[in-house]
């Protein structure tokens, strides 16, 4: 048995020509092997990268035990638990500018936001609660032993694991791993992923059209989603709708790159011929899958590269793109995070016609009504060559496969566009 053969029999509801979209985005999951290169990089240069390597933090942070408020440090076996305390100041502790002595029975330290707690003290009193009489500090009862202190060690021990490989890099990390004295971490290695479109009828942008042409848009929209999932992109351009060069484009992109996603050439007037082509390079399931939009979509590999072919509708590429191929472009990035795009649940504004039996991802646009309620309603024409419902939606309004009809109010779930990487 082949190893895609042996991924599909492991599937529920496997139909290649009906396949249920969890079980199409089961099958892409399954398929995929994360690079495991590392290379080291600047901190900063980390930002939007996957971490290559555990970090164990080489030191406590905070480092000593120290105020967590303005007030005094004190002895907190000094003070009665049911009247006023009268201790002596001796000193004063400054964050970076620590007291140097201890504390000794009836003292007291003044202490300051991030200053360390002078020996002895193992407790800070709030200033707004205590009375001062030249060097006589009166505290009120009610104290606590380590109240308003934070100790060393108490966000992350010397020794502990402060981050897991896998994780991707955002500004809390960038920070985390400043504040452990860290100043170069290991990175995976960004995936490759070399793309085309495929179409007689495509032009490049930069030349009028002529009868029957189109502008190629797709290979701007993959560029963008790929770039943005922190892809190192190839470019290869146009490819004719003959056999020698799409044979030619596909060899030349799987030894080149991890992955290669195509546009269009996958829908059943032109399959048998783009099948050929990529049977003779590698091992490739044909899909028709029960989705709109986007039904025809191929998954396999060719040589060593994962291969997505991706339907030729605009609106088509996007959707499969999010829907299968970001998964495992981030499980081939190395993330081991939970990636999956979250969904909520809001009331939909609109009755949207739908059939049971397939998973719809309509364009959406999720706004707040005058009550504070988010509710979402469709862009215009949800035709899946129509790009600008892509530009108008701010989110995909997922209509499960078992769904009927949604009337007005009914709560649909949502996948929020922003941020989509
Ligand atoms: P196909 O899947 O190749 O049959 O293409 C389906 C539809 O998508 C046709 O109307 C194509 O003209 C259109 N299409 C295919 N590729 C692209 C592209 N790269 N840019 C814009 N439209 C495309
Ligand atoms: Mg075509």
């Amino acid at each position: 048995m082949s190893s895609l053969e042996r991924i599909v029999s492991c599937i529920d509801g496997y139909d290649a020509n009906a396949l249920p979209v969890e079980a199409a985005r089961a099958v892409v999951r399954s398929l995929v092997t994360p690079i495991a290169v590392n290379e080291r990089v600047a901190v900063r240069a980390a930002l939007g990268r996957v971490l290559g390597e555990d970090v164990v933090s080489p030191t406590n942070v905070p480092a000593h035990d120290n105020s967590a408020m303005d007030g005094w440090a004190v002895r907190s076996a000094d003070l009665l638990p049911q009247a006023d305390t009268r201790l002596r100041e001796i000193g004063a502790s400054f964050a970076g500018r620590p007291f140097g002595t201890a504390v000794g029975a009836g003292e007291c330290v003044r202490v300051m936001t991030g200053a360390v707690m002078p020996a002895g003290a193992d407790a800070v009193v709030l200033q707004e609660v205590v009375r001062t009489e030249g060097d006589a500090v009166i505290v009120p009862p009610g104290q606590a032993r380590g109240q308003h202190v934070r100790f060393a060690g108490e966000d992350i021990a010397a020794g502990q694991s402060a981050l897991r490989a896998g994780q991707p890099i955002r500004p809390a990390e960038l920070g985390l791993l400043a504040s452990l004295g860290i100043a170069e971490v290991a990175v995976r290695r960004r995936p490759r992923v070399a793309f085309f479109s495929t179409g007689d009828e495509l032009v490049s942008v930069g030349r009028p059209l002529a009868e029957g042409e189109a502008y190629d848009s797709n290979r701007y929209t993959l560029y963008g989603m790929l770039t943005r999932l922190g892809c190192e992109v190839i470019d290869m351009g146009v490819v004719r709708d003959d056999r020698a060069s799409l044979a030619r484009a596909l060899g030349d992109a799987s030894a080149a790159a991890d992955a290669v996603v195509t546009s269009g050439g996958v829908s059943v007037g032109e399959a048998d011929f783009t099948r050929e082509v990529l049977a003779s390079l590698g091992e490739v399931l044909f899909w028709k899958i029960a989705m709109r939009p986007g039904r025809p979509m191929a998954v396999g590999k060719l040589g060593d590269a994962f291969f997505f072919g991706l339907p030729g509708n605009p609106v088509a590429v996007m959707v499969t793109f999010y829907q299968f191929v970001r998964d495992a472009l981030l499980a081939l990035a190395g993330r081991t995070d939970a990636f999956e795009l979250p969904a909520l649940r809001v009331p939909c504004e609109t009755a949207l016609r739908k059939k049971p039996g397939r998973t719809e991802f309509q364009r959406g646009i999720l706004t707040r009504d005058a009550s504070g309620q988010w509710t979402v309603r469709v862009t215009g024409s949800q035709g899946s060559g129509v790009l600008r419902s892509m530009s108008e939606a701010n989110c995909f309004i997922v209509l499960e496969h078992d769904r009927g009809s949604v009337q007005p109010g009914d709560l649909v779930s949502v996948q929020v566009m922003d941020g989509l990487a």
